[in-house]
């Protein structure tokens, strides 16, 4: 079980926060999937599960649901993920409050994507524009919570360029966030890049890389391409040579990760947040090699 300590402790020097981000299932053997695999992941003690939200504000109840049994079952601090999308001030509020109900410790303040189909990103009248403004509303209203935002070392899709991304993340932290928590990549250099650009504009909070283990390469295309994150060319030249074997490319992609990890604790990254689709093998097989001393 963790300890009762606030989101930037697991990021203090000498420790090194491993924290796991999941989804909220869409059928009930993706429901006992997801939970055996919660389940094998809380024994590396992370600092927290994390559980998304729906893009549009579709899973308003379900994020709150999850993070309330992860807890429960296994003790780990939660963390929910929350965006601007999808309500008014006064509704963002009010699920603020369900959120310290169910027993939050963190709350992930994003701005969101659109849901399927929609490729422009609207407001809701009467709601909030920007994450940095999520962040402002929860310091307000429930200043208990722990606060992490999002972060892109090859810079958000929709930001004129890198250096404005950071300018613009630097209002989240600005704002009270107390870490932040990046968008996946393949190629450590992007990430050590944007850590320096950020502290040099004076973010001074712990930056956590995202590390999504390949599982399967047709998908992972989709979403590198989705997000405007680069795949390595050997890593890819790999990935096509294993193209009919799944678990092959489950190998290639944990062997990547393995590297990558390894070089980011090297580098002196203060920890790793997985994106782990619901899966633990690629995780447990990647921290098993890393022999690292848990938090
Ligand atoms: C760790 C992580 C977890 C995520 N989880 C989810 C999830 O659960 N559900 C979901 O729907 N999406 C999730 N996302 C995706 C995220 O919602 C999208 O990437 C979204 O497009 C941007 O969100 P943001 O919080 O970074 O937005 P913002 O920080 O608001 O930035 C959005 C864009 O606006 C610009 N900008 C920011 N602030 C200002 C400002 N004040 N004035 C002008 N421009 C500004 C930025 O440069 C950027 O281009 C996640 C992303 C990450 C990295």
């Amino acid at each position: 079980m963790t300890a009762a300590a606030s989101l930037s402790d697991h990021y203090q020097a000498g420790r090194f926060g491993i924290s796991f981000e999941i989804f909220p299932p869409k059928t009930a053997e993706g429901d006992e999937a997801l939970w055996q695999a919660v389940a094998s992941l809380a024994t590396y003690k992370p600092a927290f599960i994390s559980c998304t939200y729906g893009a549009g504000g579709s899973t308003r109840q379900r994020t709150l649901e999850m993070c309330e049994q992860i807890t429960r079952r296994t003790g780990v601090d939660s963390t929910a993920h929350f965006t601007c999308l999808g309500g008014t001030v006064p509704e963002l509020q009010e699920w603020l409050g369900w959120a310290r109900q169910h027993g939050v410790k963190n709350i992930m303040a994003l701005r969101g994507d659109p849901p399927a189909g929609q490729t422009d990103f609207q407001h809701t009248p009467g709601g909030l524009k920007y994450a940095n403004e999520l962040v402002e509303l929860i310091k307000r209203v429930e200043p208990g919570f722990g606060i992490g935002v999002a972060g892109y070392p090859e810079k958000h899709a929709q930001a004129p360029s890198l250096a404005v991304d950071i300018d613009n993340l630097k209002r989240k932290v600005d704002a009270g966030a107390d870490a932040v928590f990046t968008q996946l990549f393949y190629v450590n250099d992007h990430f050590f890049r944007f850590r320096d650009l950020c502290v040099r504009a004076g973010i001074r909070v712990p930056i956590v890389p995202g590390i999504m283990p390949i599982l399967n390469f047709a998908q992972i295309q989709r979403i590198t391409s989705m997000c405007g994150t680069e795949l390595p060319s050997e890593l890819s030249a790999q990935m096509s040579g294993a193209q009919d074997d799944k678990e092959a490319q489950l190998q290639i992609g944990i062997q990547h990760a393995i590297a990558q990890c390894r070089a980011l604790k090297e580098g002196g990254a203060p920890g790793i947040h997985f994106y782990v689709l619901n899966r633990s093998q690629a995780c447990e097989e990647i921290l098993s090699s890393l022999d690292m001393q848990f938090a």
